[in-house]
């Protein structure tokens, strides 16, 4: 396994000294002849010159290769972090999307210049539409959470267009991912929690006792966070319609069913999709996200177009004129969540994973995604430091949440020491502490694309740790030895005081240095 260098970097503030590493040129007579006299108004002219790091192009082009060498990303080596779906992103998706062509478009150019791009949004569109069971979808949203937060208000919408003035309660199970409360809570419902029963599904009896006429919608992920298939989805389904709810569908992580079970056939009536997870594009540091909805017919009333919906723009095809056209969001929509139609870049990346891998392509990559997972079920089998809760002996389709509890108890080593000790050996550790129903969880995916090898070398270290721990249960404490950084202070790195800019400014002012603002 690689070693990760180790050595401190300093702010681009503590570096350099004076150096330039460009010249600009003095404003001249011939500037002035093309720009006109420059005269900036006293009130917005700064007193001082502004506080710039001074370096030379090479320490520039030193200081950022050095920080790059200090991280770890999937082009490194595995990033098994459940619930997250990071999969490997295919470069003819970065050469596509990033194709000069496409990026220079402006989104105010009229729709007759920009019929390339216009018929790869509409296809894309349509193809979601088509994965998800859903008939139509829009590309507008910037991420998962964004999605939600259109979707719930997309229910509001349904019910107040009905008259239900008494629907405000939205159903969330216990294993949810955070973002569907704060959703719901965002929209202006009330949530209400179902526990999970000892299989994994959410408990049905618990489920229909909450179920009532003030039920606006149920929101649900399916393969829930546990990585399992929700048994009773249909009757859930049926349940919730009957007392004129929704069903809403968080389909982050649609990899596990991916070409063989579709939200819409399911009974949903409103999804969202991650396109930086299931479709490949990059998240994190690596780009922003990409959170399309998709929603179903039944939403329709007279007089209201169904895409009148949906927020954000929609691309549809004008027989008349020949030509794709822009639908702007009417009355009805949630209006905008960001500014024109979403972040193209990710949505041009997702438009080629599906295209280059068609329609038998991706089914695969759903097998694919799901043979790993169960594959390294298997081999942790024989482990006693960690279980697996909820439905043990029940397949998992795109993840699977061990607990280190065992250990922990044995041992005193936590969910967090054995995740610094995957990095001590070249892995990117799981999501761990979360679903939050899970002790000492360690929520692990591989997706399609991660290799058998790995997948083995991971157990494996999973395993020596296991008995490290046993044999000296203080030397996981003093992980990670091999990483650019060692153990963060994870309270401070959380408090909502130490993660603002003005923290950050007053951090380097304290030290001396000289910051970003001043
Ligand atoms: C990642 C994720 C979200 C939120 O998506 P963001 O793009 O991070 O806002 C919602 N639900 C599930 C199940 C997720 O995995």
């Amino acid at each position: 396994m690689f070693k990760q260098a180790k050595w401190e970097e300093p702010l681009i503030y503590e570096l350099g000294s004076g150096r330039e590493g460009i010249r600009f040129k003095e404003i001249n007579d011939e500037f002035k002849k093309i720009l006109g006299e420059i005269s900036i108004p006293k009130e917005i002219k700064r007193e001082n010159d502004p506080n710039l790091p001074e370096l030379s192009e090479v320490e520039v082009v030193r200081h950022y290769t050095r920080l790059s060498e200090m991280t770890y990303g999937v082009d490194s080596g595995p990033v098994p972090l459940g619930s997250c779906t990071m999969k490997y992103n295919p470069k003819i998706s970065l050469k596509l999307s990033t194709d000069k062509r496409l990026q220079l478009i402006h989104p105010l150019q009229p729709d007759s210049t920009i019929q390339g791009l216009l018929k790869a949004l509409f296809e894309l569109q349509n193809w979601l539409a088509l994965i998800t069971g859903m008939d139509i979808c829009t590309l507008h949203p910037a991420a998962g959470a964004q999605g939600e937060l259109s979707g719930v208000l997309i229910i509001r919408k349904y019910h107040e267009l009905r008259n239900n003035l008494n629907k405000d309660e939205i159903i969330v199970p216990d294993s949810a991912h955070g973002t569907n409360p704060a959703s719901a809570a965002m929209a202006g419902f009330k949530t209400i929690e179902i526990p999970t029963d000892n299989s994994g599904n959410m408990d049905f009896e618990a489920f229909l006792s909450s179920l009532s006429y003030n039920t606006a919608g149920l929101m649900i992920t399916n393969p829930s966070t546990l990585g399992l298939f929700e048994e009773k989805i249909i009757d859930v389904a049926k349940a919730v319609h009957e007392k004129d709810g929704l069903l809403y569908y968080d389909g982050a992580n649609l990899n596990g069913i991916l070409g063989k079970a579709r939200p819409g056939d399911m009974g949903f009536d409103i999804a969202h999709l991650n396109l930086h997870k299931t479709f490949s594009a990059p998240h994190g540091g690596g780009g922003p996200g990409s959170g399309p909805v998709c929603i179903k017919n039944r939403l329709v009333k007279e007089n209201i177009m169904l895409q009148d919906l949906l927020p954000g723009p929609v691309v549809y095809y004008d027989e008349n004129d020949k030509m794709y056209k822009i639908r702007w969001p009417g009355k009805y929509s949630p209006g905008l969540m960001k500014s024109f139609f979403g972040n193209v870049q990710q949505l041009l990346w997702a438009y080629t994973y599906i295209l280059s891998l068609g329609p038998q392509g991706l089914r695969e990559a759903g097998e694919m995604a799901v043979i790993n997972t169960n594959y390294f079920i298997k081999l942790m089998k024989d482990s006693k430091g960690y279980s697996i809760p909820y439905g043990s002996n029940r397949y998992r389709k795109h993840e699977v949440v061990l607990s280190a509890e065992p250990l922990h108890e044995e041992t005193g080593v936590t969910a967090e020491d054995v995740s610094k000790g995957l990095l001590d050996s070249g892995f990117y550790a799981p999501t761990i502490y979360f679903p939050l129903i899970v002790k000492e969880a360690l929520m692990t995916e591989f997706t399609e694309s991660e290799t058998k090898e790995n997948i083995e070398n991971f157990a494996k270290r999973l395993k020596e740790i296991e008995n490290i721990a046993r044999n000296d249960p203080n030397e996981p404490k003093k992980w990670p030895l091999n990483t650019a950084v060692g153990r963060i202070d994870m309270v401070k790195a959380n408090h909502p005081k130490t993660i603002t800019p003005t923290y950050r400014v007053n951090y380097l002012r304290s030290k001396g240095l000289r910051g970003p603002l001043r």
